[in-house]
């Protein structure tokens, strides 16, 4: 089962429940943590263990062989990323643009546009007892998230069976990064605040997710703060909403220091729990 932790915007929590649900869940249980969020990888700060693997990761981008083109144009065309232009006599690939989708490769009369590879970032990956924990992280001055995303899913796909759950730590934000990241997730977790831009960003996420057709439920983090319009809203439109994680200064101390929350705040644990028997009630109707 693969659980994805999102939220509308930054800054809302997500990588604190993911870390500490992945590292509460993993003292009974095998459980894979992925870091998704490839632009500002931080769930390794809260997470150490012994370094299992460490690689680098490429995309396909096409390289143009002139001798070979009859200038058709067709390679622009196709491409719906604006990456590689006819520009008089040449062919220009923007390599920061590619979509890695291989239609002009594909699709050239002349075969004048083999893919080669260009690296993008690194996936590491660490082992703590019952948690193996994935990260990746792309190359300063590489801008396209959603490759190393889908290859980082597939890693995990091809290394871990379905029977192991998986959470998958989100990029923020309701563009295509997490759509990437969420998109074959059995489930979702939104994590908001209880505020009003925190109810601005979780619409546009439970629009994303109603468009891409799968379940979710909602997670307040600084309950507490803000207005109760969240909690109004999810109960207007029957979303389940999962726990309140309230807002304590120790929270946010033990946060700044790099350290889990759960082992050292009784009420952060007592929603933690609340979130750990959902995805496990979760786990169990999926599988009837
Ligand atoms: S599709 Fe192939 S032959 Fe046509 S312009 Fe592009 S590279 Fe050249
Ligand atoms: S591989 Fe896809 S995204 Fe990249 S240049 Fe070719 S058509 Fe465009």
């Amino acid at each position: 089962m693969k659980i994805a932790i999102a939220s509308g915007k930054g800054g809302t929590g997500k990588t604190t429940v993911s870390t500490n649900l992945a590292k509460y869940l993993s003292e009974i249980r095998q459980v894979v943590l992925v870091d998704l969020d490839v632009e500002e990888p931080n769930s390794g700060l809260f997470l150490k263990g012994e370094l299992v693997n460490r690689q680098e990761m490429y995309k396909a981008i096409p390289q143009w062989e002139a001798s070979t083109c009859t200038l058709c144009g067709n390679c622009q065309k196709v491409c719906n990323f604006n990456s590689i232009m006819k520009l008089g006599d040449n062919i220009m690939v923007f390599p920061e643009l590619c979509h890695s989708c291989y239609a002009c490769s594909e699709l050239c009369p002349t075969h004048s546009l083999p893919m080669t590879k260009l690296k993008m970032g690194e996936l590491t990956e660490y082992k703590m007892d019952e948690l193996n924990f994935i990260s990746s992280k792309l190359d300063i001055g590489q801008e396209q998230a959603v490759p190393l995303i889908a290859q980082t899913i597939r890693y995990v796909d091809e290394r871990f069976p379905d029977s192991i759950l998986k959470l998958y730590d989100s990029p923020p934000g309701t563009s295509c990064p997490v759509i990437e990241a969420t998109k074959e997730a059995d489930f979702v977790l939104l994590v908001t605040e209880p505020t009003p831009f925190g109810l601005h960003d979780l619409k546009l996420a439970v629009e994303t997710m109603r468009e891409l057709g799968i379940g979710f439920a909602v997670i307040i983090n600084r309950f507490g703060i803000g207005d109760a319009e969240v909690e109004k809203y999810c109960e207007r439109e029957g979303i389940d909403l999962v726990a309140k994680i309230p807002n304590q200064r120790e929270i946010a101390t033990l946060y700044s220091r790099g350290e889990l929350i759960y082992p050292h705040i009784p009420e952060f644990k007592r929603e933690l729990e609340l979130i750990a028997d959902y995805c496990n009630r979760l786990q169990k109707e999926m599988s009837l």
